[in-house]
Protein backbone atom coordinates (compact mmCIF):
# COMPACT_ATOMS: atom_id res chain seq x y z
CA UNK A 1 0.00 0.00 0.00
CA UNK A 2 1.10 3.73 -0.91
CA UNK A 3 0.34 6.62 1.80
CA UNK A 4 0.24 10.16 0.22
CA UNK A 5 -0.29 13.05 1.04
CA UNK A 6 -2.65 15.07 -1.50
CA UNK A 7 -0.05 17.74 -1.75
CA UNK A 8 2.57 15.70 -3.65
CA UNK A 9 -0.41 14.17 -6.11
CA UNK A 10 -1.24 18.25 -6.71
CA UNK A 11 3.17 18.86 -7.25
CA UNK A 12 3.25 15.82 -9.62
CA UNK A 13 -0.27 17.06 -11.44
CA UNK A 14 1.67 20.42 -11.84
CA UNK A 15 4.55 19.30 -13.22
CA UNK A 16 2.58 16.90 -15.43
CA UNK A 17 0.23 19.63 -17.07
CA UNK A 18 3.70 21.84 -17.25
CA UNK A 19 5.57 19.11 -19.42
CA UNK A 20 2.67 18.99 -21.53
CA UNK A 21 2.25 16.98 -24.79
CA UNK A 22 5.58 14.95 -22.82
CA UNK A 23 5.92 12.83 -20.54
CA UNK A 24 7.33 13.85 -16.95
CA UNK A 25 9.04 11.53 -14.56
CA UNK A 26 10.62 11.82 -11.21
CA UNK A 27 11.21 9.64 -8.07
CA UNK A 28 9.07 9.69 -5.14
CA UNK A 29 10.85 9.56 -1.53
CA UNK A 30 9.64 8.33 1.30
CA UNK A 31 10.00 5.14 3.76
CA UNK A 32 9.61 1.76 3.50
CA UNK A 33 7.53 -0.59 6.03
CA UNK A 34 8.46 -4.24 4.59
CA UNK A 35 6.98 -5.88 7.01
CA UNK A 36 3.62 -4.69 6.49
CA UNK A 37 4.52 -3.67 2.97
CA UNK A 38 3.61 -0.02 3.55
CA UNK A 39 5.55 2.43 1.53
CA UNK A 40 4.98 5.90 2.71
CA UNK A 41 5.71 9.04 0.59
CA UNK A 42 7.10 11.87 1.88
CA UNK A 43 8.82 14.07 -0.93
CA UNK A 44 8.59 14.12 -4.90
CA UNK A 45 11.57 14.87 -6.80
CA UNK A 46 11.70 15.71 -10.90
CA UNK A 47 14.32 14.53 -12.79
CA UNK A 48 14.56 14.93 -16.86
CA UNK A 49 13.25 12.31 -19.30
CA UNK A 50 16.15 11.69 -21.38
CA UNK A 51 13.73 10.27 -24.11
CA UNK A 52 13.70 13.15 -26.20
CA UNK A 53 12.76 11.57 -29.22
CA UNK A 54 9.50 10.16 -28.17
CA UNK A 55 9.07 11.92 -24.76
CA UNK A 56 5.24 11.88 -25.94
CA UNK A 57 4.93 8.44 -25.22
CA UNK A 58 8.31 7.09 -23.26
CA UNK A 59 10.54 8.07 -20.63
CA UNK A 60 14.05 7.10 -19.44
CA UNK A 61 15.96 8.26 -16.44
CA UNK A 62 19.18 9.44 -16.34
CA UNK A 63 21.56 6.92 -14.41
CA UNK A 64 23.28 9.76 -13.13
CA UNK A 65 20.17 11.68 -11.88
CA UNK A 66 19.06 7.87 -10.21
CA UNK A 67 22.36 8.60 -8.02
CA UNK A 68 22.41 12.01 -7.72
CA UNK A 69 18.52 11.42 -5.78
CA UNK A 70 19.83 8.14 -4.36
CA UNK A 71 22.16 10.58 -2.58
CA UNK A 72 19.62 12.99 -1.80
CA UNK A 73 17.19 10.70 -0.29
CA UNK A 74 20.20 9.19 1.92
CA UNK A 75 21.27 12.76 3.43
CA UNK A 76 17.48 13.31 4.77
CA UNK A 77 16.88 9.63 5.80
CA UNK A 78 14.75 8.36 2.96
CA UNK A 79 14.64 5.74 0.48
CA UNK A 80 13.66 5.52 -2.98
CA UNK A 81 10.38 3.77 -2.83
CA UNK A 82 8.89 4.82 -5.82
CA UNK A 83 8.87 6.18 -9.15
CA UNK A 84 6.07 8.68 -11.10
CA UNK A 85 5.39 9.51 -14.47
CA UNK A 86 2.59 10.96 -16.51
CA UNK A 87 0.66 9.20 -19.95
CA UNK A 88 -0.49 12.22 -21.86
CA UNK A 89 -3.53 11.95 -23.46
CA UNK A 90 -3.22 8.43 -22.71
CA UNK A 91 -4.99 6.33 -19.58
CA UNK A 92 -3.41 6.02 -16.76
CA UNK A 93 -2.29 1.97 -17.14
CA UNK A 94 1.38 1.08 -17.34
CA UNK A 95 2.63 0.56 -21.18
CA UNK A 96 4.53 -2.67 -22.57
CA UNK A 97 8.08 -0.48 -21.80
CA UNK A 98 6.95 0.68 -18.14
CA UNK A 99 6.49 -3.07 -17.40
CA UNK A 100 9.78 -3.71 -18.79
CA UNK A 101 12.03 -1.55 -16.37
CA UNK A 102 9.63 -1.88 -13.44
CA UNK A 103 11.42 -3.51 -9.91
CA UNK A 104 9.48 -5.06 -7.22
CA UNK A 105 8.93 -3.39 -3.84
CA UNK A 106 8.83 0.35 -5.73
CA UNK A 107 5.27 2.39 -6.19
CA UNK A 108 4.56 3.29 -9.78
CA UNK A 109 2.08 6.55 -10.23
CA UNK A 110 0.76 6.97 -13.37
CA UNK A 111 -0.92 10.11 -13.78
CA UNK A 112 -2.98 10.60 -17.12
CA UNK A 113 -2.41 14.40 -18.23
CA UNK A 114 -5.47 14.84 -20.94
CA UNK A 115 -4.91 17.76 -23.27
CA UNK A 116 -2.80 19.37 -21.06
CA UNK A 117 -5.21 18.82 -17.81
CA UNK A 118 -4.06 16.81 -15.26
CA UNK A 119 -7.04 13.23 -14.95
CA UNK A 120 -6.43 10.50 -13.16
CA UNK A 121 -3.82 8.53 -11.85
CA UNK A 122 -3.37 5.40 -9.84
CA UNK A 123 -0.44 3.65 -8.40
CA UNK A 124 0.64 0.52 -9.31
CA UNK A 125 2.89 -2.49 -8.12
CA UNK A 126 4.64 -5.57 -9.75
CA UNK A 127 3.31 -8.62 -8.46
CA UNK A 128 5.31 -11.75 -9.86
CA UNK A 129 5.85 -10.52 -13.74
CA UNK A 130 2.37 -8.28 -13.50
CA UNK A 131 1.71 -4.84 -12.53
CA UNK A 132 -1.47 -4.63 -9.87
CA UNK A 133 -3.00 -1.70 -9.11
CA UNK A 134 -1.94 -0.75 -5.51
CA UNK A 135 -4.10 0.64 -2.73
CA UNK A 136 -3.72 3.79 -2.21
CA UNK A 137 -3.99 6.06 1.32
CA UNK A 138 -4.25 9.57 0.07
CA UNK A 139 -3.96 11.86 3.67
CA UNK A 140 -4.50 15.58 3.60
ZN1 LIG B 1 4.18 4.84 -18.99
Amino acid sequence: MLKIKRELINQIADQGEKGYPYEICGFILGKIDYENNIREALEVYQVENQNKERANDRFEIDPKDYLKVEEYADSKGLQIIGIYHTHPDHPDRPSQTDLMFAQPDMSYIIMSINKGKAGDWRSWELVGEKFEQEEVNQID
